[in-house]
């Protein structure tokens, strides 16, 4: 079957997580399932081949892609990580999630400028995230290859905070 059918048919709806009124689209039983995680990974990876030298893991499902992604295309793995957890300099930026508010990390000089990155995460939704994961990587002097999602929810606005980025989404509900 297509990727996109393999994630819709194990991709758990969970409604009022984690407040009332947020539909959780749950994607952990994409990552369990051997093929699917597999056929995930390559789909990704085949849509940027060529065009990327680093894959960035958004903390915490995106590093799980962008660790596979990696290994996959012996690339290397960029961590952005929430606030308060890199151990050396960073640039941060805050932004506004779909439930509450949040601040991304990066290490500062930790990649190369000029690096073209590819930016993995496992949904998008308002495109916030994402939004201040490239942001990151462009201050720190790399070139936004594209960014990846295993989803995508529709209705939000979060193509146009990744306005002038190639957005590959595996799915999209
Ligand atoms: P955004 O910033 O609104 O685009 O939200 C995307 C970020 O929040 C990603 O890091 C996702 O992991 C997480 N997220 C938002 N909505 C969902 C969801 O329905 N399922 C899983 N993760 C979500």
């Amino acid at each position: 079957p297509h990727v996109s059918a393999v994630i819709e048919g194990l991709c758990a709806t969970v409604t009022d997580y984690p407040k009332p009124g947020i539909v959780f689209q749950d994607l952990t039983p994409v990552f369990a399932n051997g093929p699917a995680l597999k056929q995930v990974v390559d789909a990704i990876v085949c849509a940027f081949a060529g065009k990327f030298d680093a894959v960035a893991g958004v903390e915490a499902r995106g590093f799980l892609l962008a660790a596979a992604a990696a290994y996959a295309t012996g690339t290397g793995v960029i961590t952005i990580r929430k606030a308060g957890k890199l151990p050396r300099e960073v640039l941060s930026e805050s932004y506004s999630l779909e439930y509450g508010e949040a601040t991304l990390e990066l290490h500062q000089g930790d990649v190369p400028a000029g690096t073209r990155v590819l930016i993995l995460d496992d949904v998008l939704a308002t495109g916030g995230t994402l939004g201040a994961a490239a942001a990151l990587l462009e201050r720190t002097g790399a070139v936004v290859a594209g960014v990846g999602v295993v989803l995508e929810i529709d209705g939000l606005p979060g193509r146009d905070n990744l306005a002038g980025h190639e957005v590959l989404s595996l799915l999209h509900v």
